[in-house]
C-alpha cells in the first residue's frame, strides 16, 4: 500500500499551526460553556504539521484517477469533463455562502436559478414539471415510481406491478420493490430491443408503470418507442423513463415527445457537474401535467411578489429531501445548460454518437459487439472470446489501468456475457480515442501471448486486485485505535 493513514502518521503533540502566547486574560472554559456539553476526554484526533496533512491528501490524490487526467468510457455513467467555469460560478458567494432557512426574501436569486434551470430541464426532456429535490438518479427513480403510485391511487388503484426490461440498470427494479410493487422482467428481443410480444403478454389492467432506458443500456435507441407507449396507455398504465444518461438524445429527440410521462436525469452524468465515489449527485425528475399535483414540496413558483417555495399542495408525496436538493451542483447544471444552449448541445449529442460508433468499428474485429448496430452514446463489446485463455472483462479493464485509462463498466448489462460497455462521451478528440483503441487491440495481443499479464493487472498501482465483495460485506470506513 502506498500512503498510509493519517492515524498512523500521527505523533503526539504534533501540531498544524503556530500561534503567539496568549496576551489576554485567559476566559476558563467553563465560563464559555455549560459543563454538561462537554466532553470528558479529548477527541482521538491525528497530530500532524500542516505539511504532513498537505503531503498525505496530495498523495492520496495522486492514488485517484479523475476526468482530468485522461480518458474515462465508464459505460452508462457518462464521465463527462465538467467545465471550470461551473466551479467559479458555484462558489460566487451568493450561493455557496446562503444559509437554506434564510427568508424567501433574501434568497430570490437562488430560486430564480431553480426556477429556470427547472424551466430548461422541461424544454430539454420535453416534460411539464420538474423538481430539482432528488440527490441521485436512483432517488429520482423512487420519488417517480412514488408519484405513480400517488397517481393510480387517486384513481382508486394503486396497481400491483411495474414492468422493467432485462437490460434495465440495478436500480430500476430497486426502485419498483421499494415502491411496493412486484417486479415483472419483460425480455430483449434479438434486436436488443424491447421484445413487444413479451410486452403484450405481461401488460394489463394491474401494471402501474413500464420503466424503460432509451436508449438502453446497450447503447441502442428504442425504435418501437411510440407502440411501446400505446400499449402502455392502452391500459391506463404509465412509460417510465431511466434517463440517467441523456447524451445522446439532447438538442435531438424529447422523452417527452415520445410518449414519456416520468423521466429523471441525471444531473451529474448529463449535465456536468463532478461525480464519483458516491456523489454528490441531483436526480431532476420531469413529469406531465396530470402528475404536478402529486410533486414533492416544495415548489418553486414564480408571483406577482416574485419566487416562492410553494408548500401547500394537498396530494404531495411529501417531502423527499432535506431543503431543496444538493444546490451546489444545480448551480452547476445550470451554468453549464446556460452556456451550451439548443446549438451546443445538439453538438454535445451528435460528437457523442460519433465517437462512440468510431470505437465500435474499429474494435469490432477483435471484440465482438453482439448487437451489433448504429449505436447512440455508447456500445457493449463481449470479452467472451478470451474465456480460453481465462481471461475475463475484468481483467482487461485492469489492464487498462496500466495503459494510464479508466477501464469501461465491465459485466453490466447482465443480457452480454463478458460485458464491456464503451461511453467515450463527447468532448474527447479523435486522437484520445485512437489511444484508447490501441491499447484495447495490443490487450487482445498480450492474452494471446502472455494471458498472466493480463489475469495480473494492474501491475502500475499501489493498490491491484481489491476484494470488493469484502469491502460490500464488511464495510469498515472507521479507524479505531489498536
Ligand atoms: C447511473 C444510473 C442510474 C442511477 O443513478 P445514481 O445517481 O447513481 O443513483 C440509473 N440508471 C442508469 C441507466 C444509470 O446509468
Amino acid at each position: 500500500m502506498g500512503e498510509p493513514l493519517v492515524f498512523e502518521k500521527s505523533a503526539p503533540g504534533r501540531k498544524g499551526y503556530s500561534l503567539p502566547d496568549l496576551d489576554v486574560p485567559e476566559v476558563p472554559i467553563a465560563e464559555l460553556m455549560p459543563a454538561e456539553y462537554l466532553r470528558k476526554d479529548p477527541p482521538l484526533l491525528p497530530e500532524l504539521s500542516e505539511v504532513d496533512v498537505v503531503r498525505h491528501f496530495t498523495n492520496l490524490s495522486r492514488d485517484n484517477y479523475g476526468i482530468d487526467q485522461g480518458f474515462y468510457p465508464l459505460g452508462s455513467c457518462t464521465m463527462k469533463y465538467n467545465p471550470k467555469v461551473n466551479e467559479d460560478v458555484a462558489r460566487f458567494a451568493g450561493f455557496a455562502a446562503l444559509h437554506p432557512l434564510q427568508p424567501v426574501a433574501q434568497t430570490q436569486g437562488a430560486l430564480q436559478l431553480l426556477y429556470q434551470l427547472e424551466a430548461a430541464l422541461r424544454e430539454i426532456t420535453g416534460m411539464d414539471r420538474v423538481t430539482l429535490q432528488p440527490a441521485a438518479g436512483a432517488q429520482g427513480e423512487l420519488v417517480g415510481v412514488l408519484m405513480i403510485r400517488a397517481y393510480h391511487r387517486s384513481n382508486g388503484n394503486p396497481r400491483r406491478k411495474v414492468i422493467v426490461p432485462d437490460a434495465a440498470h440495478g436500480t430500476n427494479p430497486a426502485t419498483a420493490t421499494l415502491a411496493g410493487y412486484q417486479v415483472q422482467v419483460v425480455h430483449s428481443n434479438a434486436e436488443g430491443l424491447v421484445d413487444l410480444d413479451d410486452l403484450k403478454r405481461l401488460v394489463d389492467q394491474d401494471t402501474a408503470a413500464l420503466m424503460l432506458t432509451n436508449p438502453n443500456t446497450l447503447g441502442l435507441f428504442e425504435r418501437n418507442i411510440l407502440k411501446i407507449s400505446e400499449l402502455l396507455h392502452g391500459v391506463g398504465a404509465l412509460l417510465y423513463l431511466d434517463g440517467a444518461n441523456l447524451n445522446a438524445l439532447l438538442g435531438l429527440c424529447r422523452p417527452g415527445d415520445m410518449g414519456f410521462d416520468v423521466v429523471h436525469s441525471n444531473l451529474h452524468k448529463t449535465f456536468t457537474t463532478p461525480h464519483g465515489g458516491g456523489g454528490p449527485g441531483a436526480g431532476a425528475l420531469g413529469v406531465k401535467s396530470f402528475l404536478a399535483p402529486f410533486l414533492p414540496v416544495p415548489v418553486v413558483e414564480k408571483t406577482e411578489n416574485g419566487f416562492v417555495l410553494d408548500d401547500r399542495r394537498p396530494q404531495s408525496i411529501g417531502k423527499v429531501q432535506a431543503f431543496y436538493g444538493n444546490f451546489g451542483n444545480l448551480v452547476r447544471a445550470y451554468t453549464y445548460i446556460r452556456r451550451m444552449g439548443a446549438i451546443g448541445f445538439r453538438k454535445v449529442s451528435t460528437n457523442a454518437i460519433l465517437n462512440a460508433n468510431y470505437i465500435r468499428k474499429r474494435l469490432e474485429p477483435v471484440y465482438p459487439v453482439p448487437f451489433n448496430r448504429f449505436c447512440m452514446h455508447e456500445f457493449v463489446a463481449s470479452a467472451k472470446k478470451f474465456r480460453n485463455r481465462d481471461v475475463h472483462a475484468w481483467d482487461i479493464a485492469k489492464r487498462l489501468i496500466d495503459y494510464g485509462m479508466y477501464p469501461p463498466t465491465v459485466n453490466f448489462p447482465m443480457i452480454v456475457d463478458e460485458a464491456l460497455m464503451i461511453e467515450p462521451t463527447e468532448t474527447e478528440p479523435k486522437e484520445n480515442l485512437d489511444r484508447f483503441c490501441e491499447a484495447m487491440l495490443r490487450i487482445a495481443k498480450e492474452i494471446e501471448e502472455d494471458p498472466g499479464l493480463v489475469q495480473k493487472a494492474p501491475h502500475t498501482r499501489s493498490v491491484t486486485r481489491l476484494d470488493e465483495i469484502r469491502a460490500v460485506k464488511e464495510l469498515n470506513l472507521r479507524w479505531r485505535p489498536a
